[in-house]
Formats: C-alpha cells, structure tokens, sequence
C-alpha cells in the first residue's frame, strides 16, 4: 500500500541529538581526542568579571575548527551551517534551541583577545602535546618546507614602496598592523624603503610578491615541520612567500619546538632552499643530523676552473692552484666575511702573468675564489648525499608535501582569506590543528588509551 506524507506535526515527540549523529562521523571521532578543557582557563583573564556573559569561547574554537576540518571559508556560512547541521550542533555542544553566535563575533575576537592570548596556537600546541604524550607522534626525523598560499590580495592594488603607503590614520587594518610591526623592527622607514620589494600590495603588505606557475602574485609562506614517521604536524608558521624566509620560519619552528616540547629532533631533512651554509651551521650546532641538499655555486664558473681545483691549505689558510700557486685571503676576515657568509682569496697578477692555462682560469688579471665561513659544515652534509639514509631521508620529505596539498584542496587554503601576516598565521596554525585532530583519530586504536593533556 502506498503511505503518504504525515499532514500534521506531532505536538509532542522524544528527540535526542546524540542519536543524531552516526558513531563513525568524523566529528564524534574528533571529539574523542580533542580536549578543550583548558581554554576557559586560558581566557579567564581576558574576559571582565562583570557585565553580561560573552559567547563561550571554547564554542567559538569547536566552530572554526568545524569550518577547517569540513573547507567552510566564510564564517557567514559557518553560521549557517552550524545552525542547520546536527552534527555540527552536537560538536559544538549546541542543542536544538542553541543560539549559534552572529558571524561578526568571531572578527571581534580575533582582533582582541584572541589574538593577546594567542589562542589559536595554544590550541595547535595542544594537539601535538597530545600526540607526543599519546605516542603517536615523534620528533626523532622532522621534515620541513614551506608552500605558496596566495593572499587575499589584487595583484593591480600596490604601491612601489613602504613609504607610499597611506598614513596610519587612513589605512585599513592590515597595513596599520604592517607599519607598527615596521616601527617595532625598525623605525628608519627610508632604509626600510631601499631594502624592501619593488611592489608593496595596499590591501595587504605583509604579502610577498612571488612567481608561481609564471603568474606574479601576494602569497605567505606556509612553512611546517612534520614527523615524518606519522605525518603529524609538530610546528606551523607564516612568513612572506619569499625563498630567503624559509630557513628563518624553520628556526622559529624547531626553537618553539624546543622551548615548549623540549623536543630536538634527531634528524631534520628538507630540500635545497634550507642547503646554506648559515642553516647547516645552526642545525648541527644543536646536535640536528642535517639531511639537506647543500647549495653549491662554485661550479658556476662560466666554464672556467672551478672550486674543485684548487685546493685548501687549512694550515696556511690559502688555496693553492693548479699551478702551485697561493690564493691568499683578502680583506678583514670577521667585518665584510660575517655580511656575506664569505671569506674572499685572490691570487697574486705577478704569479698569474704569463701562466700557460690562464684563459681556463680567469679573465682578469688575478684569479678568486671564495670560501664560505661554514664550510666544514657544507663539506660534512654534502658527505652525506651518497648514503642511504640521506636517501630515505629525502623520500619522507615528501610527506610534507601531502600535508600542503590537504590544506589547500580540503580546507580551502588554496587562498587566504585572513590578511596580515598574523592573518595567515592564525589560518595555518587552524588548518594544522585539523590535520592533526584527523590524523589522530586514525592512530589512535578506536578502543584504545586516549590520552588527554589539557595545555597550559
Ligand atoms: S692564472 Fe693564476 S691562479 Fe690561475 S692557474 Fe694560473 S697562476 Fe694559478
């Protein structure tokens, strides 16, 4: 027989939300090893002890947090699908009749005390203590590299420098935000000026002009350090999309590590944008196994003689050419060597001078060459590239890459929608956050210990 449609709703009907959401969703497995217990703690100073009582902040976390894991950008939508979506609501432990907050709530937050408080990194930081402390993540081989996000700015709306900026009282929020960070780093703009990119986006100038797939366009660096054994993300940080940043936000990374895990890894690979000399030095200095392919320019020599014929005299601190003859070290060693990360060494015009293989040699009349101040470290690293575990090590690095391409096409990262550098920071640490609470729900045996540890 054919049934139809009940005309009239029940008065009165049993509902339980619980019911509602299946035992396999993703979000009851989430909600298993997440613990946001520690956030009211967090934010209790943040909050007056008067006056009406705010939005729960732990509320406002479990909804952008559903807004990564699921790629909902827009916190208008957030809104409402949290209000319409079930699951959504049991998550953020809103029942039927629960007021979803307005979406302008999350702007103010982030703009106040969210940001004092840091909270969005306190909640990544949580993920990983959990993780270490449940085993499921190590920090014995780290991999880090650093992926272009495009910024939620036009490429035509730019000036030509940081001095033609709008003052601070006509500017929009992110370039007040930049040129207060300026003044802190330094309050000599016009040097500022020389020494920054040729184009300064208006909307937002922290961004990096950079070159992806033969397009110019503002980007961050989303720069992260992962475990390579699990695949969890252990450090996340924002810089401008630019090559020479990446080592510095690996630094900041491996330091935060440190100090707040009091983790070193073991061994850390990467690819050869973190191969200077500057950067081996500082990771072997802290006992880090470099697995990196070191830069290495000396072979451009316009097809002359390279590095690799003249040899090193560590006693005499001089090159001896092929023909026997010293490259003595030029200039004052600590001043200009420590601006360039170079000690120079030229050979004598007297000894050059009717030398039978000087066209192969050089040019001029004297031959250089130059020797980079870490080069015992260089020489160390490059050593490695022929062992096998520098090989291995190589191919775990691209675990990296797959934590990029998720960011980008699940969590819509592919572009920013935050501006200012803090903007991005904040959006990567969230979208590192949601790839580890992912993560962890697959590594962690459904019936198994899991291990809870309430942040700081
Ligand atoms: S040109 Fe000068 S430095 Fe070069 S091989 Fe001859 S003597 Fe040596």
């Amino acid at each position: 027989m054919m049934g139809w449609q009940i005309e009239h709703a029940s008065l009165f009907y049993e509902f339980n939300l619980e019911d509602r959401v299946p035992a396999g969703h993703l979000l009851r497995r989430i909600d298993e090893v997440l613990d946001l217990s520690f956030v009211r703690r967090h934010m209790a100073s943040h909050y007056s002890v008067t006056g009406r009582p705010s939005i729960d902040p732990e509320l406002m976390v479990r909804m952008l947090l559903i807004g990564y894991l699921f790629g909902i950008r827009s916190e208008r939508r957030l809104c409402e699908e949290v209000d319409l979506n079930l699951a959504y609501r049991w998550f953020c432990r809103l029942d039927l009749a629960g007021k979803v907050p307005d979406h302008s709530t999350f702007t103010k937050n982030r703009h106040g005390r969210f940001r004092e408080s840091d909270l969005m990194r306190t909640v990544f930081e949580m993920t990983v203590e959990q993780c270490l402390a449940a085993g499921t993540a190590s920090t014995t081989h780290v991999a880090v590299d650093g992926s272009h996000m495009r910024a939620s700015a036009a490429q035509d709306r730019c000036v030509a420098s940081v001095t033609d900026l709008p003052s601070a009282d006509r500017a929009s929020r992110a370039v007040r935000e930049y040129l207060s960070d300026l003044d802190q780093a330094s309050p000599d703009l016009e040097g500022v000026r020389r020494s920054a990119a040729k184009r300064v986006s208006l909307t937002d100038p922290a961004a990096a002009l950079s070159r992806k797939h033969g397009k110019a366009r503002f980007a961050y660096g989303m720069n992260a350090l992962i475990d390579t054994g699990s695949g969890m993300v252990l450090g996340v940080q924002a810089a401008p999309e630019r090559f020479a940043d990446e080592p510095e936000a690996a630094r900041r990374m491996l330091e935060r590590l440190r100090v707040r895990h009091d983790a070193v890894p073991q061994v850390l690979t990467a690819d050869k944008a973190y191969g200077s000399g500057p950067f081996l030095a500082w990771i072997e200095e802290r006992g880090i196994e470099a697995h990196v392919p070191v830069i290495d320019r000396t072979h451009q020599t316009a097809g002359r003689m390279t590095h690799a014929d003249f040899g090193y005299d560590k006693e005499g601190d001089q090159y001896l050419c092929p023909q026997g003859k010293p490259l003595r070290r030029v200039g004052d060693a600590s001043g200009e060597a420590r601006r360039s990360g170079t000690t120079a060494y030229r050979s004598r015009a007297s000894d050059c001078k009717g030398c039978p293989i000087k066209a192969r040699c050089t040019t001029s009349s004297t031959r250089a060459i130059s020797r980079s101040l870490h080069q015992d470290v260089r020489v160390t690293v490059q050593a490695r590239q022929a062992t096998e575990a520098f090989e291995r090590s190589l191919r775990l690095r691209k675990r990296v890459e797959r934590l990029f391409a998720c960011v980008k096409h699940n969590d819509g990262l592919h572009r920013l929608r935050l501006r200012s550098l803090r903007g991005a920071d904040e959006q990567f640490v969230l979208a590192a956050a949601a790839q580890n609470l992912k993560r962890m729900t697959k590594l962690l045996p459904a019936d198994g210990p899991r291990t809870r540890t309430a942040a700081a």
